[in-house]
């Protein structure tokens, strides 16, 4: 009997110690991790982060936003480098598109957002509206009003939804949760055109694509644009939670004082982490070899899975991956566990891989050779 709610579908094992990119379960059993957790231990367990958290356990592990935080000035900073960003922090993904949808609407004064088909933003009301899927919202009630959803990658059917009264167009860059869907380059240069011009605010989702993931700290920063407003979470922290909205600094009057906030936003501990995070990401070549190992990765799998006639295409961006597959996705994951590789799906036939972008390329060709093995089985 269990005391949980079952709202997952959790597998019959445990991790309980962790050792780079490695898991390891209550049985002593060790598994080279693909998953990152979905998407959020991206530097693997890594000491430096574990130093950075044990030095502020050791200090004090929370106090209140009624306080200064140079922590979260610092990871803010970071963050932001170059761009002119400020930063909010909050404690998930959900929380990081709230803030976006509410900032885009109070400083635009407008209510409508295009959002995408098939797309993720999140399960909280707003984020769940904003996600363009029927199946999260079922049984919910009323969603929050005013959320249109276009055609990914078809900008005509953004077009046809635009109206006097569009706030902000929201979107992932990489479609993750519905089967790892790269935007294509042309579409985004154009979105931000049309955007720019009408007075919209671009709102780019990097929950999933963000902190290195796609080879570089912001996903955007392969398509040359630059979002009035981004939100972050997952990898932000590398295990611990944390999100961030950022946003034009433009936007200020919107969330002046008292207009938003969060209790346990940019918390001690997760600011330790983050900041962490970041010098790691940030030092000279970790993001180009996280781009090369991610394209090598790639590579690696088109070969090696290039005639199973069960795979249908390799696709993604950096260490952001998906093999679509007409094989079935629970005999494919389980396969793998049982070979010590543990991977995601994404969608319906997608077989998702976000590895920690510190893998070596040892360790990419072990996974390689088990995802090949696996899908000989089922070839
Ligand atoms: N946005 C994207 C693109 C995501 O992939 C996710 C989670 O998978 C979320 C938002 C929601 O994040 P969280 O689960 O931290 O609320």
């Amino acid at each position: 009997m269990t005391a949980l709610f079952s709202n997952y579908k959790r597998a019959d094992i445990e991790f309980v110690q962790a050792q780079g990119n490695n898991l390891i379960d209550s049985q002593g059993k060790r598994y080279l991790d693909f998953s990152t957790g979905i998407g959020v231990t991206n530097l693997g367990f890594h000491p430096q982060v574990q130093a950075a958290l044990e030095k502020q356990v050791n200090a004090i592990w929370h106090t209140p936003n009624l306080y200064q935080n140079s922590l979260q000035e610092a990871v803010a900073q970071k963050l932001i480098g170059d761009y002119d960003y400020l930063a909010f922090f909050c404690n998930s993904g959900a929380e990081a598109n709230e803030a976006a949808i509410k900032i885009a609407r109070k400083a635009s004064g407008k209510q409508e957002i295009i959002a995408f088909k098939n797309s993720f933003h999140g399960r909280t009301f707003g984020s769940m509206s904003a996600t363009g899927q029927d199946k999260i919202k079922e049984g919910f009630g009323d969603a929050v009003p005013h959320f249109h959803y276009a055609e990914f990658n078809n900008l005509a059917s953004v077009k046809k939804l635009v109206s006097d009264q569009t706030a902000a167009v929201m979107l992932e860059l990489v479609q993750g949760e519905s089967g790892v869907l790269p935007a294509d380059e042309d579409f985004i240069t154009d979105l931000a055109a049309l955007c720019h011009k009408a007075g919209i605010f671009l709102i780019v989702d990097e929950v999933q694509t963000g902190m290195g993931r796609t080879g570089k700290l912001y996903a955007f920063e392969h398509y040359g644009i630059v979002p009035d407003i981004v939100t972050l979470a997952k990898g932000l922290a590398n295990g611990l939670p944390a999100g961030a909205m950022l946003g034009k600094s433009a936007l200020a009057p919107a969330f002046s004082y008292g207009s938003h906030g969060s209790t346990f936003g940019g918390n001690k501990l997760a600011m330790a982490a983050s900041s962490a995070v970041l010098d790691m990401m940030t030092s000279s070549g970790f993001l180009d070899q996280a781009w090369e190992n991610g394209n090598y990765l790639q590579d690696q799998l088109k070969k090696a899975l290039a005639d199973n006639p069960k795979v249908t295409q390799i696709r993604g961006l950096g260490y952001m991956i998906g093999i679509e597959t007409t094989a079935d996705l629970g005999q494919l994951v389980k396969a793998a566990r049982d070979r010590g590789l543990i991977v995601l799906t994404a969608g319906t036939n997608v077989i998702r891989l976000l590895p920690p972008l510190t893998l070596s390329k040892a360790e990419i060709d072990q996974g390689v050779t088990i995802l090949a093995d696996i899908f000989t089985e089922q070839g």
